[in-house]
């Protein structure tokens, strides 16, 4: 029994537009469509989405009801920072389902597979991310803008969404991150390695499942659309 989150509740500040950037169109439909629509035909259970609350109303009427997203069980309000958002949907899920899937509203290109493949993974092993290997050479740089080292690349990877993991295992992570007050969180595989000491198993992304963020990954997104 498995609940998903999909977060749109990000400001989309650095896509420099008046629109949100869950809404706006990327080929036929809104960006958020496209994940949904990849859930809505997948096996999980439900669908928690989160949104900025002036845009609840917005997104049940325009995107859940006119596209016929019947697994969205709850719109919920977002909150400052990614994981204030994430654990409103975490507090939204139903409480019978053992597994919570969550994924960037900004990401469409995930797949079934992803989806499939992150549920076995966090059957056996509790928690994991897609993920894929980096293209380029990453430098660690100061303050003062110089190199300061440079990784093995071979054991880098770009860390992507879906995030799954065991429900029990998620809420106790974010209890204790709530404990510690610290700030620094990017994404929930960092929250679940901080505070349980869990690792988080990596399993295969895509080099498509790009995260909808700046104005050229709009051009790229229409691209792959194009091309599909
Ligand atoms: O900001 P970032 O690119 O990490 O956002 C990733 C995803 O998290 C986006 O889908 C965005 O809408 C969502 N988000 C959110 N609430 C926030 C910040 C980001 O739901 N406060």
């Amino acid at each position: 029994m498995v609940s998903a989150i999909v977060l749109a509740a990000g400001s989309g500040s650095r896509m420099r537009l008046k629109t949100a950037k869950q809404f706006i169109s990327v080929g036929e439909y809104p960006l958020i469509y496209y994940a949904l629509k990849t859930f809505e035909a997948s096996i999980v259970d439900e669908i928690i989405v989160v949104t900025r609350k002036e845009d609840i109303e917005y997104l049940k009427k325009e995107i859940v009801e006119r596209y016929h997203f019947t697994k969205v069980r709850r719109i919920v309000a977002g909150g400052k920072e990614r994981y204030d958002s994430v654990e409103n949907g975490i507090k939204a899920c139903d409480k019978r389902n053992k597994i919570i899937m969550i994924h960037d509203g900004a990401r469409p290109f995930i797949t079934n597979k992803m989806i499939l493949d992150s549920i076995s993974a966090t059957r056996r092993y509790k928690a994991c991310t897609v993920a894929m290997p980096v293209k380029d050479t990453i430098k660690v740089v100061d303050n003062a803008g110089f190199g300061v080292s440079t990784p093995d690349r071979s054991t880098l990877y770009q860390i992507q969404t879906p995030q799954t993991f065991d429900r029990d295992l998620l809420l106790e992570a974010y209890d204790r991150l709530r404990a510690s007050g610290d700030r620094d969180i990017t994404d929930d595989t960092m929250i679940v390695e901080r505070y349980i000491d869990q690792k988080v198993k990596i399993i295969e992304g895509s080099y498509e499942n790009i995260k909808v963020t700046t104005p050229e990954d709009l051009l790229v997104a229409k691209a792959l659309l194009k091309s599909r």
